[in-house]
């Protein structure tokens, strides 16, 4: 894995849905640049165990899971109290947990609907409601929301996810603009397809269906939006997340940043 430049020691940092994918990689840039850090994410003991260790390897001074099923309000709210019980004020408050359903919109599951609005879009709005006043006495943080290349760009059958990150991308530019003058910064990052578990899977799933190689459903499926027609790394998130932490990153806000090999170009 890429190495972090940035030195970000002793800062707090609290990263949603950090179990897996981007955010276990964000949250091992955020070990390795000397934050202290909470994560939540779903998974079993071992499983937490194991990114509590990954975390605590790359060097953080001290990595707490704070559960939380972010469908819930109150789940949230304790969330972000138990990241400040454990580390004090968040200094960095990375809302990275999100879940995707594909549907023709006549169809789409009502319940998939609610589920995609609350993790990818309300609980991230709970989540900087309860975390801001915290920074707002300090006199400073860093707010950064995972979104997507779909916080730009539409697909067919992607309703909520589409409708969710659009909405992250106005609310990200909204609360820079109310805290402009605080000494925070929020920025959303806009990925295109990145290299997780969740997208392997999914590559080996239609190289099955499809009856054609991996790499086909990489160039001619998944990639035909992605001018770079390669998948972006989790690596080349983190370091965006880690330098938008940085001090040199100060006059950086309400941006939506695309990571997306040129999807959004077009
Ligand atoms: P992932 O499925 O690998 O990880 C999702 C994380 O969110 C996990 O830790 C999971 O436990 C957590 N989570 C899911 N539902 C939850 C709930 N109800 N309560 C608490 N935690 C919950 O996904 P990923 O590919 O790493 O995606 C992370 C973020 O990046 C998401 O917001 C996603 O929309 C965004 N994104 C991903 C891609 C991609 O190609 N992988 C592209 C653009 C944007």
């Amino acid at each position: 894995m890429m190495e972090s430049t940035q030195n970000l020691d002793g800062r707090h940092a609290l990263v949603t849905g950090a179990t897996s994918g981007i955010g276990l990689g964000i949250t091992q840039a955020l070990a390795r640049a000397g934050c202290r850090v909470a994560f939540s994410g779903l998974g079993d003991d071992a499983t937490i165990a194991s990114v509590s260790q990954s975390l605590l390897d790359a060097g953080a001074e001290s990595a707490v899971h704070v559960p939380a099923d972010l469908r819930e309000v109150d789940q949230v709210e304790a969330m972000v109290t138990a990241a400040e019980r454990h580390h004090g004020t968040v200094d960095i408050l990375v809302n990275n947990a999100g879940i995707q359903y594909v549907s023709p919109v006549q169809d789409f599951p009502v319940d998939r609907w609610d589920a995609i609005l609350a993790v990818n879009l309300s609980a991230v709005f709970h989540a900087i409601r309860c975390a801001l006043p915290g920074m707002l006495d300090a006199g400073q943080g860093r707010i950064i929301n995972i979104a997507s290349a779909h916080a730009l760009r539409a697909s067919p059958f992607k309703a909520a996810y589409v409708a969710a990150k659009h909405g992250v991308a106005g609310l990200t530019k909204t609360v820079a603009l109310e805290v402009a003058e605080t000494g925070i910064t929020v920025n959303a990052v806009a990925p295109g397809y990145v290299d997780t578990p969740l997208v392997r899977g999914q590559i080996a799933d239609t190289a099955k269906a499809r009856d054609i190689s991996e790499d086909a459903v990489v160039r001619d499926v998944m990639l035909k939006s992605q001018p770079t027609r390669r998948l972006v790394a989790v690596e080349e998130i983190a370091s965006m997340v880690a330098w938008l932490c940085s001090d040199g990153a100060a006059s950086v806000t309400g941006t939506v940043l695309p990571i997306d090999g040129g999807w959004t170009a077009r």
